[in-house]
């Protein structure tokens, strides 16, 4: 194995717990002896990821340019949900920046509640459609091309801390954007989650994964405090919402590592399978499914009329680019 050095704890012995990714194309995938933070055995470049995602990204995992009905009217629920479980939270008038925005939903959720909502999306399909039919004020941009003045309130980051190739970087990068009293939230997949399956667990666009542990412990050492951990330990996705702290020390979970091998160990296709309730869940997937194409169209349609009406009611406030995107 290649030496590296583990982004976490700069660690550099790795175990391999994985040689296929998740449609069986070689993929190495390995555990840091130290901390238990998993990622590939070989990092990518920038280099190599702008390609990737210039190319091969849109293919083989979002398979579309343009959102679908069904994907938007996914995201904004998953948006509202990220709304209901954060407001108790944070100040009424708290701007949000979400880093990743994606369609955008989240981002127009909170700001239909009364948030100066802004966000950064490098996909241009995603973007250019949250622009014109949300009419959100998400932008294409890098995250390393914010201004680092301590002005953020609050910043999302869900489902894209996995996509760095190197975490610790990024989220470094954002203490320096954040006002003292900020907040930062951060979704990503759970690899402890329990019922994952070893053979769908490891995705090329997935460099790190992580445990609530490993999270935990980069986001600390990057100067931030865990304050809530929403979700069951069954979650699928870890859901932690950070204050900023003055500390980054790094306090290393000694037990990370043996309790990630022994999940990774129980993932088994066999295990999945014989969930009791796997037959009855897969079958209402597949009924869910269905009814979701039904309601999606008739949900986004009312959406944009939402999105809409707010930009004509709140004419006067939008700022002037997109007013002339509008
Ligand atoms: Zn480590």
């Amino acid at each position: 194995m290649e030496q590296k050095q583990c982004d976490l704890c700069a660690g550099t012995e790795f175990e391999q717990i994985g040689d296929r990714d998740r449609h069986g194309n070689s993929l190495e995938s390995v555990i840091c002896k130290a901390c238990g933070l998993v990622a590939h055995g070989k990092i990518p470049t920038d280099e190599e990821l702008a390609h990737y995602y210039a190319t091969e990204y849109r293919k083989s995992y979002h398979g579309e340019l343009t959102p679908s009905d069904r994907r938007v009217m996914r995201a904004w629920k998953n948006g509202e949900r990220i709304f209901r479980q954060l407001q108790p939270h944070i100040e009424p008038d708290a701007g949000v920046f979400e880093v990743g925005a994606g369609i955008g939903c989240t981002v127009k959720v909170f700001e239909l509640n009364g948030h100066q909502s802004t966000g950064i999306e490098p996909g241009e399909g995603f973007q250019d459609y949250s622009q014109q039919r949300l009419l959100t004020n998400v932008v294409r941009g890098d995250l390393f091309e914010q201004p680092r003045d301590h002005s953020r309130e609050l910043v999302l980051l869900v489902h894209v801390i996995e996509h760095f190739n190197s975490p610790r970087r990024a989220l470094e990068y954002i203490r320096g954007m954040m006002a003292e009293n900020g907040l930062f939230y951060v979704e990503c997949p759970n690899i402890a989650a329990p019922f994952a399956r070893r053979s769908k667990m490891f995705h090329y666009a997935h460099i790190h994964n992580f445990t609530p542990s490993s999270l935990k412990m980069l986001a600390e050492s990057c100067g931030f405090k865990l304050e809530v951990q929403f979700g069951s330990k069954e979650d699928p996705n870890l859901q932690m919402l950070f204050s900023c702290s003055d500390s980054t020390e790094l306090n290393i979970d000694p037990d990370n590592f043996k309790q990630t091998m022994q999940v990774i160990e129980q993932a088994t296709p066999v295990r999945y399978h014989l969930r009791p309730w796997y037959v009855s869940t897969r079958f209402s997937k597949v009924a869910s499914y269905l009814r979701e194409h039904l309601t999606a169209k008739q949900f986004v349609a009312d959406v944009v009329q939402e999105c809409q009406q707010f930009a004509s009611d709140h004419e006067d406030e939008q700022p002037a680019e997109l007013r002339a995107a509008a």
